[in-house]
Parts: C-alpha cells; structure tokens; sequence
C-alpha cells in the first residue's frame, strides 16, 4: 500500500457514477475531486507507515462503522440479533408501556403500509387469552421480518430495534466490536491534549451502547462528545461547519476519519482534514481515491508529534 500513497495524485477520480463503488447518484458530490492532496504523506512518513495529524489539528473527529468498528458488526450481529430474537422479546416484554407504544407505532406503521406489496397487518388485541396474544405476537414479529427483508428505516421499526439492542447490551448478549488498535490510540491521542469525538448515522444513543457495552468495556469517557444525523446528513459540508461550531473550533482544527470517499469529500469541502480508513470488509476505493485520499489501515498510524 505504501507504494500507491507516495505516487503523484493522478487525475482525480470522476464520480460519474459507473465504475466507482462510492458513486452517489447525483448531485454536488458528482463534480470530480478538483483538489490535490493538502496534505500528502512524505514518502518517509508513508515507508514508515504513519500520517502526521496536520498542524493545527485539536479535535479528531470519528465516524463508526467500517472506521472504529467491523461494518459487519452491524450486518452480521446487530440486525440478525433482531431478527432471531424479536419474538422472544416481544412474549418477555409484552405487559410493559414501552413494549405496548413500541406495538402501537408498528400498527400504525402497518396501516400506513397497507397498500404495499406483502406487507403485513397488525390486529389489535380483540380479547384475552393465550390465543389472541399469540395471534398479535406473530403478526409483530411477521411485521418486523418484513420490514428487515425490505431494509425499511420506519421509525416504529428503529424504535423497537433500539429497545432490543439496548436490553441485549445491557445483559451482555451483545458487546460493541471495536477494532484493537483504537482505544490505546484514542488514549495516546488524549494524553497528547486532542479531543475526540464521534460523527456516526448510528443515532447518539446507539453510539453510547456501542462504546459503553463495547469488547473492551466501558469506554464512553475516551469521548469529549456525540454527533448523529441530526446535525445533518454526513456526505453534506455544511454538517461539518456545524460539527466544528459545536466543538467550539475552526473546521480546519477538526481530522475527520471515515471509511466513505463521500464522507471525506463533504468534510473535506469545509475545510476540515481527512483520512480515510482502511479496514478488512470496508467497500473498496478506486486508484483514484487512494492516491488523493491520506490513507491509515490501524489508527497507530496517526501520527501526533507531541506525542511522541
Ligand atoms: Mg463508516
């Protein structure tokens, strides 16, 4: 890899939408990558596999998936626990307020969806007795199923996903995976005087299961704060600006690390600093894109000059 990052950037690569996997449809993020590296890695740094965190840099901003942790962490953990488990959180829960609003809301979703191919209803509960909760019971989880086939992102469905990952961290029937390198390095990075924060699409609650029910334990406290969609989407510049005006800093004080060209090239657009991660099972990156984009494989690469 180190002989691909010190060649010359070549022509930027052209989000023309074929032949790139992080190709966006359309839109601002279609216009080529203009810009030379600002920072290019000196072939000394890049033999010596590390990437000097630019000057300047107070904050380091993080995202989750496919960067601090296995993005099949989600695929193949998260949402199969769910898909395994609803039923039998459902029949543990079911006499609770927060399972019966979590039921509420996937009905209502159902009769929103009621027009949609295979889509499934879900029946109040017309009596009592074992059959007709075993009738609705089956119908939720039905709902559920379906919705995960279509990878819908309801409300009614996040809720209840929420609820079932929070219960399944908090007996420890899941633990946030986190690859090994990041927490000596956050900790590194922390003694060096650098603030750390999270930028994720997970939502600032999940991030806070994830990190604090995680493979090495509660690790919340390495984190100077949270960000989700809610500041805004996290291929669009203007998040970061806001991002940078929460933290209390320029942009420009802000390493952003991310797995996703689109991510790097919104933050980058606002003048914020970015890597972009390299993990096993991320999308992989166009020539292009690893020759304009600084690139790390383990967060040790970082390199901090005052941490020495
Ligand atoms: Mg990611």
């Amino acid at each position: 890899m180190a002989a691909e990052e010190i060649r010359a950037p070549p022509a930027p690569p052209l989000y023309s939408g074929e032949g790139s996997q992080s190709a966006p449809p359309g839109g601002r993020c279609s216009a080529p990558l203009r810009r030379r590296r600002r920072h290019p890695r000196s072939p000394l740094a890049a033999a010596m596999g590390v990437l000097p965190v630019p000057a300047g840099v107070r904050a380091i901003l993080l995202d989750v998936e496919g960067t601090t942790t296995p993005i099949a962490f989600v695929q193949e953990t998260l949402f199969p626990y769910i898909r395994d488990n609803v039923e039998q959180y459902l029949r543990a829960h079911w006499e609770e307020e927060e399972c019966q609003r979590d039921v509420g809301l996937l009905r209502q979703q159902a009769q929103e969806d009621s027009g949609l191919d295979g889509a499934v209803p879900i029946p109040l509960e017309s009596g009592s007795g074992d059959e007709e909760l075993e009738r609705v019971i089956r119908a939720v989880v039905d709902n559920v199923h379906w919705q995960m086939a279509l990878d819908r992102k309801t409300t009614a469905l996040k809720q209840l996903q929420g609820h079932m990952w929070r219960a399944a961290y908090a007996t420890g029937l899941v633990k946030g995976e986190i690859f090994e390198d990041v927490v000596p390095a956050i900790r590194k990075w922390r003694e060096a005087g650098m603030k750390v924060y999270i930028y994720s699409s997970g939502s600032v609650e999940a991030q806070k299961l994830l990190f604090g029910y995680s493979t090495e334990g509660d690790i919340l406290e390495l984190f100077d704060g949270h960000f989700d969609t809610k500041i805004g989407p996290k291929v669009e510049s203007e998040s970061y600006r806001r991002i940078a005006a929460s933290i209390g800093c320029d942009t420009n004080n802000i390493l952003f690390l991310t797995d996703v060209p689109r991510e790097a090239n919104a933050a980058e657009e606002a003048d914020t600093h970015v890597a972009v991660v390299i993990r096993p099972g991320n999308a992989g990156l166009t020539d292009d894109e690893k020759s304009y984009y600084s690139l790390i494989s383990s967060f040790t690469e970082l390199f901090l000059p005052s941490s020495t």
